[in-house]
């Protein structure tokens, strides 16, 4: 029997404030527990949350990037639930009235179409705590409470059930990811908990238009986790249906280790939550002016970055959108491009050379050291002919292990290529005195042994002789 799988995600992203949501405390990664939750975030009575008009700024600039409606007024509720990490017993959030209504977010398939995946609504709340289950932090078999978290903004980021299929939900996640750090309103760092999905997953007969029953895999913070806790969680549904079980709806947590979802506990309903507008804070009101100075200095977005790419440097789409997959990258590239007036060059030096040395050293542009002035130092001197192609990746590891730039490295070991004829000639003439076997096969047609000629005269001159040269040179050579 053939299945649909219908997928909608709820990301949490943590904006980049300095301060928490609701109070002054700082909200740094990696402090000592505790050390950064004050009254309010530890919930001690007679407290007042007061909202932090930075977290809004950033909300309001996610709204925008996805073209959504912007509420005027939006409203806080206490979400009341009892858990360690949630000392006041309620987490607040928004709930009727989130403060981004409907937007859109495009994806690319891998036939290369392109999916707009809805946006329901995004809203803001606090982070909870953490609890610490570390031995070495609290004694063993005991379990700690961390409220450095608690008061952390979030952006709770809702999509319509609109996503088929694992590749579509991590497309559609890797996009979020993507516009978040764009827009400059999360570091999306994916260790630190900074970006953190849900996935509802269910599964129905194609052309059935009613949504099945759901289960929700909660807290994924990978990509990778994310397809493998659906596809996981899909055969499973799949399983258990056509074994004439039924499914119930109900939060699952992914196990990595085991590469399995596990039911953690039924699904609760709202009205579980016991919602309520929160008293404490009088509603939302955002005007015109406010939404126009937070919105102002957007950048140019990925998917306007991709096709101007595509457009202006003749960039093919795979590396347009490899090139656009960071701000920083893009700008990279842009300087590279401009400042050696080879874009396609540029494109290939960093889809090739560059990435695959950041990726070995696990690091990210902005920590690389070879910077884009390097770079683009290093293709003027193959484009003018200073040096070969194969030097060039010579002296790119050079630069990239901090020997200097490419003037300096290709000075310092005299990398410079020889385009004298008349040394490539003295080569050309003393190897082929010394090969007289290969110059016979060579004549009698064997065409291969070419490229041992080629070869020696590299050898004899370290890489340096120009290539082509050396094939006029030796062909001529060889035919007399
Ligand atoms: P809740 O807030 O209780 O988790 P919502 O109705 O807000 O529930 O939905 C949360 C997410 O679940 C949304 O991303 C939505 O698209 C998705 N979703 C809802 N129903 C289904 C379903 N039957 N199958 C897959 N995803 C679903
Ligand atoms: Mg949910």
């Amino acid at each position: 029997m053939q299945w649909e799988t219908v997928i909608g995600l709820e990301i949490h992203t943590q904006l980049a404030t300095q301060s928490k949501i609701f109070s002054g405390a700082p909200t740094a990664f990696g402090a000592e527990p505790n050390t950064q939750a004050c009254a309010i975030d530890l919930g001690l009575p007679g407290v007042l949350p007061v909202l932090n008009a930075e977290a809004v700024r950033l909300a309001v600039r996610f709204g925008r990037a996805i073209e959504a409606e912007i509420a005027s007024r939006s409203v806080f509720a206490r979400k009341n639930y009892f858990y360690p990490d949630l000392p006041k017993g309620y987490q607040i959030s928004q709930y009727e009235r989130p403060i981004v209504g409907r937007g859109k977010v495009e994806i690319v398939l891998d036939d290369g179409t392109i999916k707009r995946i809805g946006v329901t609504r995004a809203h803001l709340e606090e982070d909870a705590g953490k609890s610490l289950h570390d031995p070495g932090l609290v004694g063993d078999g005991q379990t700690g409470v961390d409220l450095n978290r608690a008061g952390t903004p979030l952006l709770e980021i809702v999509s319509e059930p609109d996503l088929r299929s694992p590749q579509e939900a991590v497309a559609y996640a890797r996009k979020v990811h993507q516009l978040v750090r764009y827009i400059g309103i999360s570091d999306g760092n994916m260790q630190e908990g900074s970006f953190r999905m849900d996935a509802n997953v269910s599964i129905r007969p194609p052309g059935q238009e009613e949504l099945g029953t759901r289960t929700e895999i909660k807290n994924l913070n990978s990509f990778r986790y994310l397809e493998k806790a659906i596809q996981f969680e899909v055969e499973r549904q799949v399983e258990l249906i056509e074994s004439g079980g039924t499914l119930v709806q109900e939060t699952r947590l992914y196990d990595a280790v085991k590469d399995e979802t596990r039911g953690m506990r039924s699904k609760e309903e709202a009205n579980d939550y016991r919602y309520f507008p929160d008293p404490d804070l009088l509603p939302l009101e955002i005007d015109a002016e406010f939404l126009a100075t937070a919105t102002s200095d957007l950048p140019e977005l990925p998917d306007a970055k991709r096709e101007r790419f595509h457009a202006e440097y003749g960039l093919s789409e795979y590396d347009a959108s490899l090139l656009t997959t960071s701000r920083e990258l893009a700008d990279y590239f842009e300087a590279v491009a401009r400042e050696t007036g080879e874009p396609k060059l540029a494109a290939n030096w960093i889809g090739g050379e560059l990435m695959a040395a950041l990726n070995k050293a696990e690091i990210e542009i902005g920590q690389s050291q070879v910077t884009a002035r390097m770079l683009a130092g290093l293709i003027k001197r193959l484009q003018d002919g200073t040096i070969s192609g194969k030097i060039a990746k010579q002296v790119f590891e050079s630069m990239w292990s901090g020997e200097g730039d490419a003037d300096q490295v290709i000075r310092s070991k005299g990398l410079e290529q020889i385009t004298d004829s008349g040394a490539i000639e003295a080569m050309i003439d003393a190897i082929i005195a010394a090969n007289p076997g290969q110059v016979e096969q060579y004549r009698a047609g064997k065409q291969k042994v070419f490229g041992f000629f080629v070869g020696q005269v590299m050898k004899a001159s370290r890489g340096k002789a120009n290539p082509q040269q050396v094939n006029e040179i030796l062909e001529r050579k060889l035919r007399a």
